[in-house]
């Protein structure tokens, strides 16, 4: 069968499962998604009962999903926040500033054409966006 939704999480934040209304401990995050299998619209929050029936799978492989996208969710933000924090600051520098934080102090290297002016927006903005993101 073809999922509906994407699971992105697990979480406390909401006591009421969107699906039938019932107080719940956990939440799954699920995102919906398009007929060709993108996200759209925003996340719905079910209990794992609901989010098993939403996907036709077991209430455990929802749980340890929801886990697994929980802790990868964790870490893209920790990430994202990694960014912020280093390349925050040259974000208006000047190129040779950009420079030294991205090769010099973050050990990157550019590639062959690669401008670290876009490298670093790029990151920027990837990192914006996730930090935006409900899930
Ligand atoms: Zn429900």
């Amino acid at each position: 069968m073809t999922a509906k939704f994407t699971i992105k999480g697990i979480t406390d934040a909401t006591d009421t499962c969107e699906c039938c209304g019932t107080r719940i401990k956990r939440a799954v995050a699920l995102m919906p998604l398009d007929v060709d299998g993108n996200e759209f619209g925003e996340v719905t929050f079910y209990g794992t009962t609901c989010a098993g029936k939403a996907l036709g799978r077991k209430t455990a492989w929802i749980t340890n999903q929801a886990t697994a996208a929980q802790r990868e969710r964790e870490a893209e933000v920790e990430r994202a926040r990694e960014w912020l924090a280093a390349y925050g600051p040259v974000e208006f520098g000047s190129t040779s500033e950009k420079r030294r934080v991205f090769c010099t102090e973050r050990g990157n290297t550019l590639r062959e054409g690669e401008s670290v002016s876009r490298v670093v927006a790029g990151l920027l903005a990837t990192a914006r966006l996730t930090l935006a993101a409900a899930y």
